[in-house]
């Protein structure tokens, strides 16, 4: 397979490092490694970076004007869609959903929320459990009625096309790691909307780099998890001329870090935050890189990597910190001489 055969627009910092964690691995008695995919470079970085290298070059190609995404309130990957469109200078409609009903002001207009804004994006709110892909196609067609080429970017930028940004990610991190002389027990990352973890176990696989790669659920149960990346996976294997590849348990997912629900902080998603960044000086968030980071601690303190190297791909979203401050007791900070 040869990714360059794929209309591409390279605008990510990559590859990206790959370092150790000293000062965590210590703490957890298990060698851990970090992927740093959320220094891709596009608005503060993150991981729709990547996808979105294959998934602008397509809608420039069919001579889009504007791209359409949708997510969460607190999408990253809105952020990263509004910043790529203002870099090649076409519009960009996010149309956001309620997931958590949070009503807190910085929650709904601060951390991405500012960020889409201040890249000239146009943003629309609907409550959750709405129809986002069918209101996504009937918001197109307004504007395809006013004029508008639009190009439709699903959610988190999972199709396909956007899967292609990591498989590009597993040969990144394969030849990192050849170089370096580092062999690579596991890879732990969240996973959410599915094209992160396909694309990774779809190059991972066609590789036959014996890497297995262990998804943290942020959202969906296991099953529907599992199923959802397989499916993806298989879609993408097709695309790069590797069908059959992928293998149903080559798709794993740990769906126990969830907690109450999409976008809501857990203690441990909270505890994984701290250690991070105060052992390592490395920002995580709440919605799916702490709780990524908790399942890769629980995990070790069970011992499930026992003499292993394991690395965590680090898949960004500190921008929405600032609209999760209410999250964080940090009162005890202040000194008072
Ligand atoms: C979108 C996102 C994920 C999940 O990636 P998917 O490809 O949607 O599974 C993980 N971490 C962060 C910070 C994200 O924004």
């Amino acid at each position: 397979m040869h990714l360059s055969r794929f209309p591409r627009i390279r605008l990510a910092h990559l590859p990206t490092p790959l370092e150790p964690l000293p000062r965590l691995s210590k703490e957890l008695g298990v060698e851990v490694w970090i992927k740093r995919d959320d220094a891709t470079g596009m608005s503060t970085g993150g991981n729709k970076t990547r996808k979105l290298e294959f998934l602008m070059a397509e809608a420039l190609d069919q001579g889009a004007d504007m791209v359409m995404t949708q997510g969460a309130t607190q999408t990253n990957h809105g952020r990263q869609t509004a910043a790529y469109a203002a870099k090649l200078g076409i519009a960009c409609h996010i149309l956001l959903e309620d997931r958590t009903g949070y009503d807190n002001a910085n929650y709904n207009h601060n951390g991405n929320v500012l960020l889409d804004h201040l890249h000239g994006a146009t943003t629309e709110k609907f409550p959750g459990g709405h129809d986002m892909p069918a209101e996504m196609e009937r918001a197109a067609e307004r504007m395809r009625a006013e004029g508008r080429n639009v190009y439709v970017i699903p959610g988190g930028g999972s199709n396909p096309t956007g899967a292609l940004g990591y498989v590009n990610c597993a040969f990144e991190l394969v030849s990192q790691a050849n170089d370096a002389g580092l062999t690579i027990d596991r890879v732990v990352h969240a996973t959410g909307s599915s094209g992160t973890q396909a694309g990774l176990v779809t190059g991972l696989c066609a590789m036959n780099s014996g890497i297995p790669v262990l998804g943290i659920g942020t959202r969906a149960p296991r099953e529907k998890q599992e199923q959802m990346v397989f499916d993806l996976a298989g879609r993408t294997a097709d695309r790069i001329g590797c069908s059959g590849a992928v293998k149903r348990s080559d798709v794993v997912a740990n769906t126990d870090y969830v907690g109450e629900g999409y976008g809501i902080p857990t203690k441990s998603g909270i505890e994984a935050i701290r250690m991070f960044a105060e052992l390592e000086g490395i920002l995580l968030d709440p919605c799916y890189s702490a709780k990524g980071a908790a399942g890769l601690i629980d995990l070790a303190r069970k011992g499930e990597f026992r003499d292993q190297r394991v690395v965590f791909l680090h898949t960004g979203g500190a921008a929405a910190l600032g609209g999760y401050d209410f999250a964080f007791d940090h009162a005890d900070r202040w000194v008072h001489i």
